[in-house]
């Protein structure tokens, strides 16, 4: 371990230093800084595949990948290669460029039912639009959402939930006014609601993996199809994480439910920054210029993005997809017998390539039970596997991004480094 000199002089610490200065809390964005589990973060200096390293040279086995915009691993080939050749052209016009129509034509070709696509720069963007969109076409103003699915930042969806009931939003962040939540119901995930025929929209994460990972009970999201349909409200499937990282169709393809429009971002930029909304041709000729529903962006449809995002969905198969999620259903049967040998209590959700840990003995099914898993535990947990050369995301509310970079002897390591971190946390 680095001594307290050692520690100070670093270049990890002198970065630090410089970035709590002019950034607030150090970071770009709040879940960096390392709020949830204590210690100083790694300064990034460079990634490789599954590997990170960091400015003091240090390598780390990288779980995070950007929360799951990178699907191939840092700097893989074949996107570096798109985006040199994408950047030489030009970075940004203000004009439709061909790099656009084909990554909406990629999308269109893997998702079953997105007939047209509205590229954007994130995925907040791409659900407060996709809101404004079913608000508009459907005349009425109440959205429902899921206690513990994170939808971006945008005032309507910053809404706090109470427990186990549906309680109508309350302002999820200072600053969003009461009025923008009063029309969002939060109710608990893995339940379909009751709807009534004021209900806009009911936008879900299809696979939730903003509060850990956790999956859809059977005839979860067909009850919310089934609930929309009743009442004449849309289905908004929220795939800014699940999009093209479940397999080519995301949670659409696999919970065989479609809805009426798609959110994505994340792994369709390759680790740019990137979001769409997407649905039916009738629904999305709601969208300006063709319809009234006003939605705009200088840097959309981005070339870099475009460029990126393509080579990533041409790069992966089917079977590339299939085995990793054969790979990473393997460790997570590996890491519940870990926990148990170990007597620590814990629950290891998968689905696909994505994966968690709540330690608690109970299955999670929505935002309550992961709350009630113990943070302090995930805290310790976390700090021993860094110790270990490897960065978990630093909040047990986040989920776990083995990508096609992390094969067998990477994920390997990751087991190892469990096995000797689930000891030392069954001692306290
Ligand atoms: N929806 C989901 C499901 C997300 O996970 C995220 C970000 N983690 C967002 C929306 C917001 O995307 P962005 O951070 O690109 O604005």
């Amino acid at each position: 371990e680095a001594s307290a000199e050692q520690e100070a002089s670093s270049a990890t610490a002198g970065w630090w230093a410089r970035a709590r200065r002019v950034l607030p809390g150090g970071v770009s964005s709040p879940v960096r800084s390392h709020q949830a589990v204590g210690g100083t973060p790694v300064v990034i200096e460079r990634g490789e595949g599954p590997y990170v390293v960091d400015v003091d040279g240090r390598r780390w086995l990288d779980l995070v990948q950007s929360y799951g915009a990178v699907l191939l691993g840092h700097a893989h080939p074949a996107v570096t290669a798109a985006l040199a050749e994408a950047a030489a052209k030009g970075t940004t016009f203000g004009a439709t460029t061909p790099g656009e129509v084909q990554l909406a034509e990629a999308i269109c070709a893997r998702v079953p039912g997105v007939e047209q696509v509205r590229l954007v720069s994130s995925g907040t963007e791409a659900t407060m639009s996709a809101l404004r969109l079913a608000r508009a076409v459907t005349g009425r103003d109440r959205v429902v959402k899921f206690d513990g699915c994170y939808h971006g930042h945008a005032d309507a969806l910053l809404a706090g939930g109470g427990s186990g009931v549906a309680t109508l939003g309350l302002p999820g962040s200072a600053g969003v006014p009461r009025a923008a939540v009063a029309e969002t119901l939060v109710v608990p995930y893995n339940q379909v609601p009751d709807l009534d025929e004021q209900v806009a929209c009911v936008i879900v994460e299809p696979v939730a993996a903003n509060m850990g990972l956790v999956p859809p009970e059977p005839g979860f999201l067909a009850g919310l199809r089934e609930a929309c349909d009743r009442v004449g409200a849309l289905l908004v499937f929220d795939e800014v994480i699940s999009g093209f990282r479940l397999g080519p169709g995301g949670a659409t393809a696999s919970a065989g439910v479609r809805p009426d429009l798609w959110c994505f971002g994340k792994v369709i930029g390759g680790g740019l920054p990137i979001g769409a909304f997407a649905g039916s041709r009738e629904l999305m000729g709601s969208v300006a210029p063709s319809g009234p529903v006003y939605q705009a962006g200088t840097l959309s449809g981005n070339p870099l993005a475009t460029a990126a995002g393509l080579a990533v969905l041409r790069a992966v198969q089917p079977a590339d997809y299939e085995a990793l999620s054969r790979r990473v259903a393997a460790l997570a049967g590996e890491l519940t017998e870990v926990f148990a040998a170990a007597g620590v209590a814990a629950q290891v959700p998968v689905v696909g390539p994505l994966l968690s840990v709540f330690f608690t003995e109970q299955p999670v099914r929505d935002g309550a039970g992961a709350r009630a898993a113990s943070a302090r535990r995930y805290r310790r947990f976390f700090h021993e596997m860094a110790r270990r050369g490897v960065l978990l995301p630093p909040s047990p509310f986040e989920t776990w991004f083995p990508g096609m970079a992390h094969d067998d002897a990477v994920l390997g390591q990751v087991l190892e480094a469990v096995q000797a971190a689930a000891a030392v946390v069954a001692e306290e």
